[in-house]
């Protein structure tokens, strides 16, 4: 404000002075237009050396100037100098970012609002065979087409990673997973998962192939047991005894050999038998029947078949998921309990659902009642006969039919294991369908 003033002054003295001179020479206006023509003139000159040093070479000291025009040269220098120096602070942490990311073994794709390809590192090039000389601004699925990344990429949630061969190569198992962020702009990252998932196949491989191997020695066993069994009286009383329970618990270890043989046929997905269309009503009436052959009497079993559609699937593995959660109930639930096996619509396709009143479960419990060998009671689930492998084959059966189940229970209150599919694995009634 200060030089603000002066420069005022300063156009205002020169003007006035000039007036004053041509005054005594008898043209005082003539004077004062010259005084105004010189207060512009400097102006100029001044706005010509800013336009100059703007132009031509910013990067320097500015133009010698006084007030005014000196404060304006000045403030105009240092605000570039700090506009350069954020711009050089912003490239350095940028090239940084770049650099670690460079320096990852995993891939590191970033991805525009529209899923176009903006930058990635080079772990990206070896594992999913981008190149920096044509793929920039290409759509990530021109490049990655494998029909079960388009459906990923597109479907939007993210929680859970994708686990795809590397399209350069089979045997590179890569792990994908998606972050959304800033401007629906998303970040892709691919591991590989390799390592994992060839321990993961020996450990299936092995369960397989041990569970496999023990089946032929069991059935020998079993088989001479039975026989012995037969001729019981010939045996001194001591060893009828133990043979009784040699049988038992050979007949045990044959139904865990059988459950652990099944889990991992039902975790091997390329072994999917083709959908049929499953009758839920003859399927539960079936199971119904097993169940209450379990029970002995001391349960209540009923069916409620509230809908008639049937569901695109596998029979064989929805009768061994179904019968798992009916011999669970039969066998949890205490004496007298009433069992309801019962397929009904729902909002988001239907339900297949086994509920009893019986002695129910701790919450507590619930989150990890599906996992293999998990038990509430183990004392008793052994002497029920059960292997600690139900319910963990009920979750595989049903990933492999896209439906998931969700367990319903409190101690005093029963259970409530409900399997719900997606209206896809629907087919309509018999005689809709010949109506139709
Ligand atoms: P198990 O072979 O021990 O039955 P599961 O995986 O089938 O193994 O079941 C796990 C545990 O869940 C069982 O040990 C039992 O404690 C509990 N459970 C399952 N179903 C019921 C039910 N209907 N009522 C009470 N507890 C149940």
């Amino acid at each position: 404000m200060h030089n603000w003033h002066r420069e005022l002054w300063r156009l205002g003295l020169l003007i006035v002075g000039f007036g004053l001179l041509g005054w005594p020479l008898g043209h005082p206006a003539a004077g004062l237009a010259l005084g105004l023509a010189l207060g512009l003139g400097r102006q100029l000159w001044q706005l010509r050396a800013l336009h100059r040093w703007l132009s031509e070479h910013p990067q320097d000291e500015p133009p010698a100037a006084s007030g005014l025009w000196g404060e304006l040269f000045d403030r105009l220098y240092k605000y570039q100098k700090g506009q350069r120096l954020t711009q050089r602070r912003l490239r350095d942490t940028l090239k940084r970012i770049q650099d670690s990311s460079e320096a990852m073994t995993d891939s590191v794709v970033m991805l525009d609002s529209h899923g176009d390809l903006e930058w990635w590192n080079s772990a990206a090039e070896r594992m999913l065979g981008l190149k920096a000389s044509h793929d920039r601004g290409q759509h990530i699925t021109n490049l990655l087409r494998d029909p079960r990344f388009i459906g990923y990429f597109n479907a939007r949630d993210y929680q859970e990673p994708l686990t795809l061969p590397s399209p350069l190569r089979e045997d590179l198992i890569l792990q994908f997973q998606i972050t959304l962020y800033g401007d629906n702009e998303r970040l892709l990252m691919a591991r590989d998962i390799s390592r994992l998932h060839r321990l993961e196949m020996m450990r299936r491989d092995f369960v397989a192939n041990v569970s496999h191997e023990l089946r032929t020695p069991l059935t020998v066993m079993t088989g001479y047991l039975e026989t012995y069994a037969d001729h019981a009286d010939l045996l001194p009383p001591r060893f009828a005894r133990g043979l009784g329970q040699m049988q038992q618990q050979a007949t045990r270890m044959q139904t865990l050999v059988e459950d652990l043989l099944l889990l991992s046929r039902l975790e091997n997905e390329q072994h999917r038998e083709p959908a049929e269309a499953v009758d839920l009503g003859e399927l539960m009436a079936a199971v119904r029947r097993d169940g209450e052959a379990l029970s002995g009497g001391a349960h209540q079993l009923t069916v409620e078949a509230q809908a008639t559609e049937r569901l695109l699937g596998n029979a064989q593995e929805l009768r061994s998921a179904l019968s798992n959660l009916v011999f669970n109930a039969v066998r949890y639930a205490g004496e007298g309990a009433q069992i309801t096996l019962r397929w009904r619509l729902t909002a988001e396709g239907a339900c297949l659902e086994v509920e009893d009143d019986g002695e129910g479960i701790d919450p507590v419990h619930l989150p990890r009642l599906t996992e293999r060998f998990y038990r509430v009671d183990k004392g008793r689930s052994t002497a029920t006969g059960g292997t600690g492998l139900g319910l963990a084959i009920v979750k595989h059966v049903l990933l492999r039919h896209d439906a998931r189940l969700e367990i319903d229970s409190h101690p005093g209150e029963g259970a409530r294991f409900s399997c719900h599919f997606p209206a896809e694995r629907l087919l309509p009634t018999p005689a809709e369908a010949n109506a139709s």
